[in-house]
This record gives structure tokens, sequence and C-alpha cells, in this order.
């Protein structure tokens, strides 16, 4: 990593619930924050809407879902779109993805516009092994500034992976578990509350539990395997409860008596938008050699 993004660190939780509930320790999950913050990310470093690796002669792709663009009261355009630089992820940064063998960069790209029925971006996914790519491309990619929604146009953002320990996204606990959560969280009189504060991060990140929006959805590949989290993209890093554990200590801004932060804080630093403060999620299949991409899209 060239160094533009600081180390960014989670603070320690207030409450470690793990020691409240002993039966969350076995269930606990690592996963890579990556902490997107605006930067001049190179076509060699990992980075969220910043320059992929690109073979010259490879042609840029465009969406494969061309009939599937959902208008909301905008034009639409003749032709298929140029897709969008949304993630590059090298492996030196992130060893925990799933690289197929022999490929050690992980490239992320949408559709940006709104697609029927998810109102999710096209999503695609390349795996590339960045030894093989002697002659890369020096031009930017083509921008379609007519047609393309700005809110599905990321700002260039350095990455500073940060791995943190989660626990499961409150729906998907058992409800015995649940219930008994939420009795303790009456106790403490909702000081902290499992969901936003103690248990599964929220934010742009690889691996680790799901912060869904919605009900979970888990799904399987089509040979019938249990699909894996791969990565979450998020409109932003926290809301107006989570920023409190979960912004980094190094940016935190402290907060007030009333529970409000002491000072401005910019929690969409990607300045993404997904529908409605939605997130997309990428599922794999970690037995199916050609990693097949499951994507879902939750909005609030
Ligand atoms: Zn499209
Ligand atoms: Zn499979």
């Amino acid at each position: 990593m060239a160094g533009e993004s600081p180390r960014l660190t989670t603070p320690p939780k207030p409450v470690r619930i793990e020691q409240v509930f002993p039966e969350l320790r076995s269930l606990a999950r690592t996963t890579v924050r990556l902490h997107p913050r605006p930067g001049r990310p190179g076509t060699t470093e990992s980075s969220l809407g910043g320059p992929l690796l690109w073979p010259a002669d490879e042609p840029w792709p465009h969406c494969a879902e061309f009939d599937r663009h959902y208008a909301f009261e905008r034009d639409l355009p003749s032709e298929p779109l140029p897709l969008v630089p949304i993630l590059q992820l090298f492996a030196r940064d992130v060893p925990e993805l799933p690289f197929p063998a022999g490929t050690d960069v992980c490239q992320v790209l949408w559709c940006p516009l709104d697609h029927d029925p998810l109102y999710c971006p096209d999503v695609q996914v390349r795996w590339r092994d960045s030894a093989s790519i002697t002659r890369p491309r020096t031009e930017p990619p083509p921008v379609d500034l007519e047609y393309s929604a700005d809110n599905y146009l990321p700002r260039p953002c350095a990455l500073a992976p940060e791995r943190v320990t989660e626990f499961p996204h409150y729906s998907d606990l058992d409800p015995e578990l649940a219930r008994r959560i939420t009795a303790w969280e009456e106790q403490i009189e909702r000081r902290w509350r499992y969901h936003y504060h103690l248990s599964v991060a929220p934010g742009t990140k690889v691996g680790g539990w799901v912060h869904w929006i919605q009900d979970p959805i888990w799904l399987t590949c089509e040979c019938g395997h249990a699909l894996e989290h791969l990565l979450t993209i998020a409109s932003g890093e926290s809301d107006g409860q989570s920023w409190k554990t979960w912004t980094p200590a190094e940016e935190h801004p402290g907060m007030d008596a009333n529970g409000r932060p002491r000072r401005r804080l910019d929690r969409r630093p990607a300045d993404l938008m997904i529908g409605d403060v939605g997130d997309v999620y990428l599922f794999t299949c970690p037995q199916c050699e050609h990693r097949p991409i499951t994507t879902l899209t939750q909005c609030s």
C-alpha cells in the first residue's frame, strides 16, 4: 500500500459481549474492514473507485444486462454503459480473499445504473494474475457521464485494511440467545445495543458476517454448496448509532452528553449511495474452483 491512507484502528468495544454471553465465542469471525478514504490510488494499489490494473489489449467491459435497466424518471442510454471500477484488492493486502489458483488480484466493477428488480448495479468480478499483465492499460477507462447515475460513481479512495473480530447479526442468532441479549439490553437501559454497537461491523469489508439491512438471505451455488460472504460494498461506513463504536479511534469525534458526535463526521467517504443507503453483498462458493459470484442488494 502506498501509505496514503493512515492506519485506522477500531477502538475496543465498551462491552465485551462475548464475556456477557460466552456462547458467542464460537461464532466469532474475523472481517477485514477496508476503511476507504479519499486518495489518489494507482493501478498497482488496492483501492475503492481507483484505476484498475487492466491488460491494454483487453476490451473494457460493458453492462451485460442492458435490458434490465430501471429508469427512476431518468433517461436511459441507447447503448450499454462502460462498467465503473469499484474495488481492486491485491492478495498482499487482503490475503483472506479466496483467490483462485494462479491469481492475486480481485477486481469488482459495476454498471452505474439501477437494474430491475433489485435496483442493484450489475456487478462483475475479475480474478487476475498481476504478473501476467505485461502491457497494462495506461488510458483511463471510459466513463459515461451523461447517463451514469452519480450515486454509483465512487470517489477514488485508498484503503487501510484492518482485521476485527465480529459476532453474528442479531437475525443470524439462535432466537433464544437473541431474546436473552434483548433482555440484557433492557437491563443496561439500552446504553449499548448488540446490533449497532457490539456485533457485526458495518461498512465496506471482506469476509466475516453480513451486516444485513433486511432479513438474512443465505444462498447456495448451483452445485448446492453453501455460499460464503465474499465482501460488502456499503453506502456508508456507519449509521446514526453504529458510528459510536465503529468509527476508528484516529477519527472518532467523541460523544457529547446527548450521545451526539462532538464534530461533523463523514460517514460516506466514498460518496456512494446504493438505493436508499443500501449495501451490495457479494457471495462466492469456496468449493467451486471458478468462484461463482452471487450479488444481493439490501436497502433501508
Ligand atoms: Zn447496466
Ligand atoms: Zn459450489
